[in-house]
């Protein structure tokens, strides 16, 4: 044994030290032979399904990523980047030998890793998951070292053994990451992702394409350069230096071609592309005015990507010609640097030295465009801080059980996630569990959750939820539901109270009657003009004198504080005496905010009910605001040690013995429970409201304050509503 690295592995390491310091000459050698002998180390004994020792794969990873002239960390975190998942390195160690730069690409990559796609999906969900590892991905790095992790593992894909297996894997490659890396221009990784997958999920065409390929490579040994050296010698006598390549192309850009135009394989003319490199980009023009001088071009193959590059960064000049002995071929022309782009993409602008560099921003500044593609809403916003990719900071992305993948805003919770699924299921929810765990529905989502909504038929909405939903889904679904429950109370208490009129002015309110009511008014249903009078926006008068002009003209409007004596006897509630109102008038605390002696108060005058009195802050009031003439100004009246009934919600940690120290605490402090009400319960706590009879708002204070020093109280607060 004795040394730690075996001789193939020196020989690994030297070399990928060689290719290093050819384009990075300070690079610390030291550093990057530990990283391989750490890494070496960790996978000791792990074996990939090739029969190879495992650590020939993040050697392979590395080395792709030094071909793209990456940094150091790039390159030992791709030596150390399944350290993590797969042995058992903990990042703190990673921080402590490498440093801390290493310790988190290790972690992006770690997290890159872990989420998996779990069934096949439409186009609209790639998109999404795209979107998902780009936003994980902070730092480009991260999302290169993954792209080249998952070049090295299609090279290998033959090895493993369950088909079904390899073409989910082809799959995802095709539609996840080989996309994923021409949206970063990484153009060399993309081909490589594309031609493996395309060889595993349409073996058969694979082999017929390439069989043909292979017949062309050898007349294309003695084609390809006989129409390189045509076609230089056309350029330079144009007076453009260049130099020119040929080559075959690749079997998948082939196939999509033979999908794209509906033909078969022998009508695919051209299978050559070559590659015209020029100094500049007047070199450019110059280069193509002369091969379209000297070739005849075949329509609607010439594209300017110079005047507008592609979206990832990209430009060239694009022609197809017939060329020398009458191939059809198709031409590129670039300069060094768009061919550099082309290639490496992101990569390509990347200083190795200084991965924060005043240089390294600025030539970022095209990144942001070019990721900014992925979402035409993000705008010009700075996406990258240093080398941070901050990508749909403003987004978030969670899956369905079914592995559905669903784009929130920031902040999303989970009943925005159950509406953005279906607006049943946001009408039904009442729970949810985040990666197998119980939690509150109103708990924010992190990219990557797994979300799963538990409902209930007689679930429904409750009102607060707008307070902390995100989308505009969930606040009008909410919406809907609470206005349609509020506008069927509305209309029960209209009613009554055109009921009440009715049997004052010595008529009934008959069905022949009511059904009189639609066309009268222009209304739908008569329930429409109940809930009008309900809330006070009609006057049941004038649904009487609309019904029987007769009555309107000897017209006796009665003012309705002399009815509501009769409602007082058994208003439970009016013992109380309330300053301002005169004795006879009933009076109702209100049930969504319970006010309590001590407190401000005001109280509204409803027709047909007396006074509700509300607590001076409660939400509701806003409902009256344009009505002001039902405001009145009242105050308590002390006499006596008369108690009050008071709401509280609450929230406790989910133990035993936790409500009983609750029971235990409000009794210490004198108050007494009337009612307990479960709203919401799962493994980590419950919450629910607690009716308590109290003396005054300073009793209640004293209560809540005790409650809130309890250690089994998540939460204690005054109910707001009903
Ligand atoms: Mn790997």
């Amino acid at each position: 044994m004795g040394d730690p690295l075996g001789n193939e592995m020196i020989e690994a390491a030297d070399q990928l030290y060689e290719k290093m310091i050819a384009y990075d000459p300070t690079i610390d050698g030291s550093r990057l032979r530990r990283a391989f002998i750490f890494g070496m180390e960790a996978h000791e004994g792990q074996i990939r399904a090739s029969g190879q020792p495992y650590f020939t794969h993040p050697i392979a990873v590395a080395n792709l990523l030094v071909d793209m002239n990456l940094d150091l960390d790039t390159v030992i975190t791709a030596l150390l980047h399944d350290t993590v998942e797969d042995c058992d390195v903990t990042l703190g160690a990673l921080d402590k030998a490498f440093g801390s730069s290493v310790a988190q690409l290790v972690d992006g990559v770690t997290k890159l890793s872990r989420i998996g796609r779990q069934t096949e999906k439409n186009s609209l969900q790639a998109e999404n998951f795209r979107k998902l590892l780009l936003a994980m991905s902070e730092d480009v790095r991260v999302l290169l070292i993954k792209l080249a992790d998952r070049t090295h593992n299609m090279h290998t894909i033959s090895h493993i053994q369950k088909p079904e297996k390899r073409v989910r894997i082809a799959r995802e490659t095709l539609e996840i990451y080989a996309p994923l890396a021409e949206r970063i221009g990484v153009t060399n990784l993309q081909k490589t992702l594309e031609d493996a997958a395309f060889s595993v999920l349409h073996e058969e065409m694979y082999q017929t394409i390439n069989a043909r390929l292979d017949y062309m490579v050898q007349e294309s040994e003695i084609i390809i350069p006989m129409i390189s050296v045509e076609l230089q010698d056309v350029v330079e006598r144009g007076g453009v230096e260049c130099s020119v390549t040929g080559r075959l192309k690749s079997a998948y850009s082939i196939w999509r071609k033979m999908q794209r135009k509906k033909v078969t394989i022998d009508q695919l003319s051209d299978m050559m592309a070559f590659r015209v490199l020029v100094p500049d980009v007047a070199d450019c023009y110059r280069a193509l005015g002369s091969i379209h001088a000297a070739y005849p071009n075949v329509m609607g193959r010439f594209k300017d990507y110079i005047s507008t590059p592609k979206r990832n960064g990209y430009q060239s000049l694009h022609t197809g010609v017939i060329g020398p002995e009458n191939h059809k071929i198709e031409i590129q022309v670039r300069t060094p640097e768009m061919h550099s782009v082309a290639e490496f993409g992101v990569a390509a602008h990347w200083n190795y030295n200084d991965p924060g560099s005043e240089e390294n921003i600025s030539k970022f500044k095209w990144i942001q465009e070019l990721v900014g593609i992925l979402d035409e809403e993000a705008g010009a916003e700075e996406f990258l801080e240093h080398t941070k990719m901050d990508l749909y900071h403003d987004q978030v992305f969670c899956f369905t059980p079914r592995g559905d993948l669903i784009a929130l805003p920031k902040g999303a919770t989970a009943v925005d996630f159950a509406y953005a699924v279906h607006s049943k299921v946001g009408e039904k929810c009442c729970g949810v569990r985040i990666n197998g765990k119980n939690r509150q529905l109103a708990t924010e989502l992190e990219n990557g959750d797994k979300i799963e909504i538990i409902t209930k038929a007689s679930a429904r909405p409750l009102a607060e939820w707008e307070n902390f939903v995100k989308t505009g889904r969930a606040k009008s679904g909410i919406r809907r539901v609470v206005r349609a429950e509020r506008a069927v109370e509305f209309s029960r208490v209209g009613r009554s109270i055109l009921q009440k009129s009715f049997s004052e002015a010595g008529k009934r309110l008959q069905k022949r009657t009511l059904d009189k009511i639609p066309q009268i008014f222009g209304v739908q249903k008569p329930e429409d003009i109940f809930a009008l009078i309900g809330e006070g926006r009609m006057q049941p008068e004038i649904v009487l004198e609309k019904l029987y002009p007769d009555l309107a003209k000897s017209k006796r409007r009665t003012k309705t504080v002399d009815n509501t004596k009769r409602h007082q006897a058994n208003s439970r509630e009016s013992l109380l005496t309330i300053q301002g109102i005169n004795p006879g008038i009933a009076i109702t605390m209100a049930r969504c905010c319970h006010p309590l002696p001590g407190e401000d108060i005001i109280g509204i005058f409803t027709t047909g009910k007396g006074v509700t009195v509300h607590r001076a802050d409660c939400a509701n009031l806003v409902d009256f605001n344009d009505m002001p003439e039902l405001w009145m100004d009242v105050g308590w009246e002390y006499e006596g040690p008369k108690r009050v009934m008071g709401r509280l919600n609450a929230v406790l940690s989910n133990e035993p013995g936790a409500l009983a120290a609750v029971a235990t605490i409000i009794g210490q402090q004198g108050g007494n429970i009337s009612n307990i009400q479960l709203s919401e319960r799962n493994a980590d706590f419950f919450s629910f409201k607690l009716d308590l009879e109290v003396k005054d708002v300073e009793h209640m204070r004293t209560i809540i304050a005790a409650l809130q020093a309890n250690n089994f109280v998540e939460r204690v607060e005054r109910s707001n509503t009903g």
